[in-house]
């Protein structure tokens, strides 16, 4: 692990300190037993005086963290779904998009290639997790392994030329050389090409407290001002913003290699940002002292539940679900199982919380009084599950976003 010196966006040296996490095992290794051996990082952010960027002050080896990956997009219903929708935004916006192929990068199953192999697009995904790789490639996505920057972009330039169409939805907060990344991507896009970038949006995050988005992997914590400026520093210019619905709440930002006329969206973002003073510190510390009162709020509601008998289970071990527990001191105490439909996660145990995690219907079978949403940001397509499929009538508590509640039937 290494403490950085330098702002990943500008360099700069005047970076100062805001939020203290406390230490945290990596947010995806999860165990094969609880007594296996794990290690613990501290986990803090910091905000960047000259650039505003608000960033981890750690960074663990990627290898450590990428190289085997649990999270499968096609897990998720609002992912698969979503990128139908992606898929058009993306050939609205640029112009004889057939002429060329598409380059995600970060493509994790390929799922967000298929509707553009379905409309008879050429494409290209490059992943860094082997084993997920292969199930892209299964699938008859045409995937590459490898972590993306200048040296991966050079090959894939060589062997394929530019790309008419490049995205990467939610990769950029989770590279350490962010420079070196966004050089890759630039790198590869056509002169006439758009490129489009999925954040989570710092803002979403600070307005309705997401402090369970920080963890190891995700490194930076993008406004539009922060992620303008980088991309300016490459000669990249934003053009649109759309909206994503996942991580609940992200932005795709969009920008070519040639100035064209932005959409009027793209000075309304700047001047929300402006107007609430999203890249200023004070705000950034207030969130600090919000998620403490949360945690203290969430842990309340819990441990009145154990008092009073009740079995609770939880549903979805995200990367997320992770720092919440952990930071609130969560484990299997209070909650004996978490529910997941991922098989990747079956049968192993949380991060540093020590829950056994199981499919949802072994899950529902233990007859919960409560089902604790920990993939809050798919709550109602948690809850439509629950009910439909599992004919589930009893409560719930959902800890974000704003303030955790508990509901006594859904
Ligand atoms: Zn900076």
């Amino acid at each position: 692990m290494e403490i950085i010196q330098n702002c990943r966006v500008c360099k700069g040296v005047n970076i100062v300190p805001f939020f203290d996490l406390g230490k945290q095992p990596a947010a995806n290794s999860l165990l094969k037993s609880p007594s296996q051996k794990e290690n613990f990082y501290p986990l803090s952010l910091s905000w960047c005086q000259d650039c505003n960027l608000v960033q981890l002050n750690e960074t663990i080896n990627p290898k450590e963290l990428f190289s085997e990956y649990v999270w499968v997009t096609a897990t998720s219903k609002t992912a698969q779904k979503f990128s139908e929708v992606f898929c058009q935004e993306l050939i609205n916006r640029t112009n004889n998009p057939k002429d060329g192929y598409v380059l995600e990068v970060a493509s994790n199953d390929g799922t967000f290639l298929v509707p553009f192999i379905k409309k008879g697009y050429k494409v290209l995904g490059i992943d860094p997790a082997q084993n997920i790789v292969d199930m892209a490639v299964a699938e008859g996505v045409p995937t590459k392994c490898a972590f993306f920057g200048r040296e991966a972009a050079e090959k894939i330039l060589e062997e394929n030329g530019f790309a008419k169409i490049i995205f990467a939805r939610n990769v950029l907060p989770h590279v350490a050389n962010t420079r070196d990344f966004v050089e890759g991507l630039q790198m590869c896009l056509d002169m006439e090409g758009t490129l489009a970038i999925e954040v989570h949006y710092a803002k979403k995050i600070l307005d309705e407290l997401h402090y369970d988005s920080i963890y190891h992997e995700h490194l930076c914590y993008f406004t539009l001002n922060t992620l303008e400026r980088l991309l300016n520093d490459f000669g990249l210019f934003v053009f649109d913003i759309t909206l994503s619905p996942i991580s609940g709440g992200s932005i795709i930002v969009y920008a070519k290699r040639e100035k064209i006329k932005e959409k009027q969206i793209v000075q309304w973002y700047r001047d929300q940002e402006e107007i609430n003073k999203i890249n200023a510190l004070d705000r950034w510390q207030d969130f600090a002292k919000k998620s403490f009162l949360h945690r203290e709020k969430l842990s309340d509601i819990l441990q009145k539940a154990k008092q009073e008998g009740k079995r609770i289970v939880g549903y979805g071990a995200s990367a997320r679900s992770s720092t919440l527990l952990n930071f609130c001191g969560i484990n299997s105490d209070l909650i004996s199982i978490i529910a997941d439909q991922n098989p990747l996660k079956q049968k192993l145990f949380t991060a540093g919380s020590h829950i056994l995690i199981e499919t949802p219907e072994t899950a529902m079978k233990m007859k919960p009084d409560y089902v604790f949403i920990l993939a809050w940001n798919f709550a109602r397509e948690i809850m439509d599950i629950l009910k439909n499929k599992f004919d589930y009538r009893g409560g719930v508590i959902v800890p974000l976003p704003n303030k955790p509640y508990i509901k006594e039937t859904i």
